[in-house]
């Protein structure tokens, strides 16, 4: 299938494979949506195995964007950048070159931190551009604490839907990955009192988080089925499929990993078996509402926002269970609504994407 075909298929609006030879560089920018505002999605660097993959990923990535800011009533839309990481690349020039490419977009396209970029690589691409969350940065803050402090609003939602916060009894966490945000999660948590479970692919990283964190260490194949009252999924996407699915044992599912369906119907068996499931994309936006609110919004302070995410995820469990629906399928419906009313505003009062007067002049 061609590029085309597959932007038409998720109605992706601006697709670009681009390159610079001197210095090694090949990557895909997927621009989404920007009916809401300029498109916000942090760049990642990962070796794919071809590059129908590298765009399948930015596709798939740029959409959830979207999706994620409609959901959090946002004023921007959705993007993302993947980067192929090769042997002839030259890191630093690469990524300044990538910086050129999101300048030329004149605030079309925020880019920020995802899998693989270093600090360094942020330093690159914020000298040739201004349209990027560059960490450290104090006024911005760190993104990867945002989404963890988001998660926390929307698990607590789910608690409290679920009836654990009353009942008096220690609450039991599972944490899958204890990387930025898994970790951040997990102190969180810890300051609560929670018990906890933790799992990491880096047994170091798992043994620390153990000491740190009071934390039982288990393997990275017991966490998923791990008897507790919440599973955090906070590692890579993909990891509700109908196998695992059908065995785990806590009472909610909710975690910062994107992506953690592996299909739609693997939300309708959780759904079906009683187990509470927080979208992804609707409790992992806290690093996006920051990054909105920062650079579209200049809010100096976002935690007010975040807890909004405990509002959002309520509603959404009230809505599916109104309506005998999964809580993916209710998200994606909320999403979708605010884009269509969004399109049909955009529509009646221009016509269509662009005014007049810019092109008129008048
Ligand atoms: P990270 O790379 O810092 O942490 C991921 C951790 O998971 C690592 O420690 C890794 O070793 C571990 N891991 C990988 N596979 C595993 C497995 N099978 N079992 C157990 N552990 C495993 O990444 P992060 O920034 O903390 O992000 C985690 C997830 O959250 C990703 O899916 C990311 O896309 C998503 N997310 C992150 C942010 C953010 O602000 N950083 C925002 C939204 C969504």
């Amino acid at each position: 299938m061609n590029m085309i075909e597959q932007m038409a298929g998720h109605d992706h609006e601006q697709v670009m494979a681009f390159q610079n030879r001197a210095v090694g560089l090949r990557g895909i920018l997927a621009i989404h949506d920007t009916t809401c505002g300029p498109a916000l999605g942090g760049v990642r660097i990962m070796r794919y195995a071809s590059e129908d993959e590298a765009l399948a990923d930015a596709l798939r990535l740029s959409r959830g964007m979207t999706y994620k800011a409609a959901i959090s009533e946002l004023p921007c839309g959705g993007g993302k950048c993947v980067i192929l990481l090769r042997e002839e690349m030259k890191r630093a020039e690469a990524f300044e070159a990538y910086g050129q490419l999101v300048e030329s977009l004149n605030g079309r396209f925020f880019t920020g931190r995802d899998v693989g970029i270093t600090d360094e690589d942020l330093q690159a691409i914020a000298r040739t551009t201004k349209y990027v969350a560059k960490e450290p940065d104090l006024a911005l803050g760190d993104i990867s604490e945002h989404t963890a402090i988001g998660v926390w609003h929307g698990m607590r939602a789910c608690l409290e839907f679920a009836g654990l916060l009353k009942s008096g009894k220690k609450i039991r966490v599972a944490i899958q990955g204890v990387g930025s945000v898994g970790m951040l999660l997990g102190r969180i948590l810890q300051r609560e009192g929670y018990e906890l479970i933790v799992a990491d692919v880096s047994a170091e990283r798992a043994n620390e988080a153990g000491k740190e964190l009071g934390a039982r260490v288990v393997t990275p194949t017991e966490i998923l089925f791990a008897e507790c009252d919440v599973l955090a999924p906070c590692a890579l996407g993909g990891v509700l499929d109908a196998e695992t699915v059908a065995r785990v044992q806590a009472q909610i599912i909710c975690g910062c990993a994107n992506n953690q369906l592996a299909t739609p119907e693997a939300g309708d068996e959780l759904a079906r078996r009683g187990i509470v499931y927080a979208p992804d994309y609707l409790v992992n936006a806290g690093g996006l509402i920051r990054g909105a609110e920062y650079f579209l919004l200049h809010v100096a302070d976002s935690k007010p926002s975040l807890a909004r995410i405990y509002d959002r995820m309520l509603r959404v469990l009230q809505l599916a269970k109104e309506r005998r629906a999964s809580t993916a399928r209710m998200a994606d419906e909320l999403a979708e609504a605010r884009l269509k009313q969004a399109k049909s505003f955009r529509d009646l009062y221009w016509g269509g994407a662009a005014s007049k007067s810019s092109k008129t002049g008048n």
